[in-house]
Order: structure tokens, then sequence, then C-alpha cells
């Protein structure tokens, strides 16, 4: 759980509610046991500096390409893009969206709505928009996980990186979390289960 600034304490509680410990994450040297990692909801100008202060930057992208499920939500979205609408720089360039940042003006601050999310089953997410991005445009390669009425995508996924426009921490919503901790389980312990393949660090290191 990273947890230099905004919701963090929210996305633990919420890993607390279905038995999955949360660690938080300041340091790159927090990121050395972690399974996995969620980047919260918050203010994504702030969170690329002490990304970028703390050294941040390389170790999450080396998580994020060992196969470790990555989870942003809201700002945390904001940072995964690979391009920001207006031309920021990216931050943790993993997922090929185009994001814009508080796409909903000020006349909708924030906002709530029931969404149809197929991968979580037939009980509609409810999800929580405050000062939301949207995605643009989403790469071949990226799942759309939910849509608004209108259509514009909220939550997307591309292999082991997921992300909401949204809040489900705020809301009881506890699927997310729970999807995220099983990938981060199977990443931890490769050989667990069906579907045993060989660790992605494992391999590189024989081959070396
Ligand atoms: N508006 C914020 C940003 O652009 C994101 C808001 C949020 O995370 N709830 O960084």
């Amino acid at each position: 759980m990273l947890a230099l600034q905004g919701a963090f304490r929210e996305h633990v509680a919420t890993l607390g509610a279905i038995g999955v410990e949360g660690v938080e994450v300041r340091l790159p040297e927090d990121l050395v046991d972690v399974a996995g990692l969620i980047v919260p909801g918050g203010e994504s100008t702030t969170m690329r500096r002490l990304i970028r202060r703390w050294r941040l930057t390389a170790p999450i992208l080396d998580l994020a390409r060992s196969g470790a499920p990555i989870f942003g939500t809201c700002a945390g979205m904001i940072l995964l893009a690979r391009s920001i609408a207006g031309g920021e720089e990216p931050v943790l360039p993993l997922l090929d969206v185009v994001v814009e940042r508080n796409a909903f003006g000020r006349q909708l601050d924030s906002f709530e709505a029931d969404l149809e999310v197929p991968i979580l089953g037939a009980r509609p997410v409810h999800a929580v928009f405050i000062r939301a991005p949207i995605i643009e445009a989403a790469g071949r390669s990226v799942d759309v996980l939910a849509r608004l009425d209108d259509g514009r995508i909220v939550a997307v996924r591309e292999e082991n990186v997921i992300a909401t426009a949204f809040h489900p921490e705020l809301a009881g919503e506890t699927r997310f979390h729970h999807l995220v901790a099983t990938m981060a389980a199977a990443h931890a312990n490769p050989g667990e289960g069906a579907g045993r393949r060989p660790h992605p660090l494992r391999r590189s290191s024989a081959g070396a």
C-alpha cells in the first residue's frame, strides 16, 4: 500500500476486512517483501513529487514488471497512465491509456453511481467519484472493466495492472481488493493451486 499521501488508510482497512495485511510503503526498502501494490487516491501532483523524492519510481516499475499486481484508484490511476491529457509527464507508465484529470468539472465535483463490472459478478459496484479522472482512450491490450452509462471508461485492467477512476474503498466494496489479493497470492506462491507456471524472476535468473 503506497502510503505517501491520500486515502491509503481506507485501503488498508478494506484489506483488513477481507483478512489481508496491508503494509504501508513509504521508502524503496518497504517494497522488498510486498506481493503487490495499491496506489491510492489523493492528489496526483503531490504523490508524483513524493514518488520522485523518495526514489520509488524504479522499484515500483520493477515490482510491476515482476508480475505483481498493481491497483490504482483515482489519483492512483493517473499515476499509472502512460499518457496524461494536457501534457503532464507520466509517472509510472504501466497502463496503455490516456487519462484526463478532473474530467467531470466543477459542477460534478463528486458523485456516486452503480456500475456493472462483469468480472466481479452480477451485483453492481457502488462507485464513489471524487474530482475523478476519466480514461479517454485505451490501447488494444487493455481490458475495459467498467463504463459509465454514457460509455466513458472508468475501470481497466492490463495484465497485472488494474485501475479505477472511482474509490471502491470508500463504499465498502471489497471485490476489487479481493481480486488484487488473489493475484498477489498467486504471484507470491506461483507453484500453488491450478495453473502452475514458472516464477518470472526465477526464470530470468535460471537463464542467466
Ligand atoms: N483530482 C485528483 C488529481 O487529479 C484526483 C482525485 C482523487 O484521487 N480523488 O490528482
